[in-house]
């Protein structure tokens, strides 16, 4: 060992060895002064009218904001003795002279010529339509030129900006965001003259976090990305910042979860399986599948506990979740609690309520359904039994989450497509939660055990920043006896034609069909309009023979109601529909389904679409009506699984953040990346969960930068309790 520092004395960088007092006189001082951040970028005085418009358009207003103006890309920066031709390139010059040439045409462009240069050489270069710049770049004036060089050497100017940057160097220039008015060099430049204050911003990681992980502190992450440079790689500084953005999303979704823990106790069902026992014994006309046996399992310790289970079920369409929720439900029943079942449409609240009886034959637990149309003395009837404990079992839609509804003994609430729901209404199915008891002191009401249900299941990675918040269970096994599905891409009119003649086959074999019509998302009524050709073409043309109805969102719902009844019963063989068939119908004799236009729809879409045949004994046939190279109908061909789907949506939306189509506000994150980001998600992961095990509201010291950067970006919600 070197002479030991004593303990307090400064040590060279991970040594022992003691920095004497010459070496520390010499180590830069720096002391991040973060209220210089807050310093208002030049005004239209100095940038001009319309470059001062933009920098506010794109909410660029203090020296803070425009540090936080990360590049999106990286260009080249030359001298101008490596300016090479064919290559646009970004270079730091002085004005050597400039003036302004006489037009001779009438019709030719007025053009200023300078003469540029820096320490390796000088060139000419034109500006044109710009005459003032001979008053404001004087001789003299140092410059940040973009210019593209032709390839027989000839320069000219795409975009210039005043700079008090000395020199440029060769390697890479940071590329903006820009808007009207105000250019990506422009930005550049305004970046060059604050790049002092990268030091004044904050580093909200606690240091032994980022040495664990070995980040660059976020002044360096930051001063690489807008600066690279040799010893700077953009690429870390990329990954840190992206490391920041995963590791909030995480702090917020898992205190959200702690705080809704603790907020209220739940009953503790941990009480004998009889009803339920019985039930999976003899009542279930089948035998789970492995992956609702392990799903039982889970939700049965959740339920024994005194935590408010917040458990996501994600199965794909007809992966056989309701047995799932029935359970939960029922295990609340049997012991003397109540259960609800919350689903987003009528259609599915009435869907799920005859699913659960038909699960459950002979089992006399009482049960009903509450929904918008439910009359009003039917009504006043059923909040009557839910409030005095008498109904046990309660479907229903928002109408289950009314103020004037009232539970004796709510324990499990089972919501259905959870996203479909506010926050503010999970939150009052929170409050229906049972008042408590003496012996749960503290609170005054328990919180009901909650299990999501959702029909999109999604790749891990995404479920950690969508559904952090809950864990997971998740059904992949279909049940058995199921055929699979058989999809295609049709296009052209032979395939039509073949198309047809393949329904009409199924048809006369006493099969039925969905015919599902474009996705018009500008108008429901256009939608409609569309369905209501299509059907009165295919009745009178190629289905001629057949009973064809018609379904779409236009129609009143005793009229929707009766064409999907007569469909379900058999009395029609083809159902012409909107997209409105997309959940909640259930005809296990259907057996092909044909899609127009199909890829105006979503991945996704299509897959939930296609769920709604493949449900019963026969094999099943999709056709797809669209472009036989469009990447996402191919994918629905060759795949049956939800989950390698959502994998290849991510990557293809991906793919269309990366060229540059990710729509304005469609991004969550400004850095990182999904899947790519995938390690470094679950890093953060990590990482977020032990913070919040040693700190849970991160008010320790170490913290309060990371508490700050929390509430900045989510704002006051990351700091409210969780509902539901
Ligand atoms: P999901 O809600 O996940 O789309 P459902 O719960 O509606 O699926 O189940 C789809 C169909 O499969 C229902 O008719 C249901 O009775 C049936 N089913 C569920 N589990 C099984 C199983 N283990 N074996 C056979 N059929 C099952
Ligand atoms: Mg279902």
């Amino acid at each position: 060992m070197s002479p030991a520092a004593p303990p307090s004395m400064p040590v060279h960088f991970a040594t022992t060895e003691a920095l004497d007092r010459s070496a520390l006189g010499a180590a830069p001082v720096r002391l991040p002064r973060p209220s210089r951040l807050a310093e208002p970028l030049p005004g239209s005085d100095e940038l001009g009218a319309k470059a001062a418009r933009a920098l506010e358009t794109l909410g660029l207003h203090t020296t803070g904001d425009l540090l936080e103006h990360l590049p999106r890309a990286r260009g080249e920066a030359r001298t101008v003795a490596t300016l090479t031709p064919g290559e646009t390139a970004t270079v730091v010059v002085a004005v050597r002279s400039i003036a302004s040439k006489p037009v001779r045409r009438r019709g030719m462009k007025p053009r200023v010529e300078a003469t540029v240069a820096d320490a390796t050489g000088s060139i000419k270069v034109s500006f044109f339509n710009q005459p003032w710049l001979t008053h404001r770049y004087p001789a003299g004036t140092r410059l940040l030129l973009t210019v593209r060089t032709d390839p027989r050497g000839r320069v000219s100017v795409t975009a210039h900006a005043p700079t008090d940057q000395e020199v440029a160097g060769e390697g890479q220039v940071a590329q903006y965001p820009a808007s009207e008015g105000i250019d990506s060099t422009r930005i550049l430049a305004l970046v060059g003259e604050r790049r002092e204050r990268l030091a004044d911003t904050l580093e909200p990681l606690p240091a032994r976090l980022r040495a664990a992980e070995r980040l660059p502190d976020r002044p360096a992450a930051l001063t690489a990305l807008h600066l690279p440079g040799a010893e700077r790689d953009p690429l870390d500084g990329r990954r840190r910042l992206a490391f920041d953005e995963l590791l909030l999303v995480q702090l917020a979704l898992l205190r959200r979860r702690a705080r809704r823990e603790r907020a209220a106790p739940a009953p503790r069902l941990d009480g004998q399986r009889e009803l339920t026992a019985r039930w999976l014994a003899d009542g279930l006309p089948f035998g789970l599948t492995g992956d609702q046996e392990r799903a039982l399992e889970q939700i049965d310790a959740d339920l024994a506990r005194e935590h408010p289970m917040q458990r996501l079920l994600m199965g794909e369409v007809g992966s056989g979740k309701t047995v799932v929720a029935l359970f939960a439900l029922l295990r609340a029943v049997e012991q003397g609690w109540q259960g609800a079942l919350m689903a987003p449409t009528e259609t599915l609240a009435e869907q799920h309520f005859a699913t659960i009886q038909a699960l459950m034959p002979g089992e006399a637990v009482p049960a009903a359904l509450l929904t918008g149309s439910t009359t009003a003395s039917r009504r006043t009837d059923l909040l009557g039994k839910l409030a005095s404990g008498e109904l046990a079992l309660v479907v229903g839609t928002h109408a289950l989450i009314e103020p004037d509804v009232r539970f004796a003994r709510l324990a499990v609430a089972v919501v259905d497509e959870q996203h479909r729901f506010g926050v503010r209404q999970r939150a009052a199915l929170d409050a229906k939660g049972p008042p408590a008891t003496q012996a749960d002191a503290g609170s005054e009401r328990l919180a009901p055990h909650v299990l999501h249900m959702t029909a999109t299941p999604i790749p891990r990675t995404l479920a950690l920043v969508e559904h952090g918040d809950l864990d997971h269970t998740v059904l992949r096994e279909l049940p058995g006896g199921r055929q699979p599905i058989q999809t295609f891409v049709a296009s052209g009119e032979r395939e039509r034609e073949r198309a047809y003649e393949r329904i009409r086959e199924e048809l006369r074999a006493g099969r039925q069909a969905f015919v599902v019509c474009p996705l018009v998302e500008e108008s429901e009524v256009l939608q409609a309009k569309a369905a209501r050709a299509e059907f009165e073409r295919l009745r009178t043309s190629e289905l001629k023979d057949f009973r064809v109805v018609l379904m779409h969102g236009q129609l009143r719902p005793r009229e929707k109601q009766e064409a999907m009844a007569r469909f379900a019963a058999g009395g029609a063989d083809v159902l012409v529909a909107t997209s409105v068939i997309e959940v909640g119908i259930d005809v296990p004799n259907a057996t092909v389904m044909l899609v127009e236009d199909a890829d105006r729809y979503g991945i996704s879409q299509l897959h939930q679409l296609r769920g709604r045949i493949g449900r019963g004994e026969h094999a099943s046939l999709c056709l797809l009506f669209g472009p036989k190279e469009s990447a996402r109908l191919r994918a629905l061909a060759a795949h049956g699984d939800g989950f390698e789907l959502a994998r290849i949506d991510l990557g293809l939306r991906r793919e269309g953040e990366l060229i540059g189509v990710r729509q304005h506000g469609e991004a969550r994150f400004r850095v990182a990346v999904l899947p790519d980001d995938a390690d470094l998600l679950e890093r953060a992961h990590v990482h977020a969960t032990a913070l919040l095990r040693d700190d849970p509201e991160l008010s320790q010291p170490e913290h309060v930068l990371l508490a700050d950067a929390l509430a900045a970006v989510y704002g006051p919600e990351a700091a409210a309790a969780i509902p539901a």
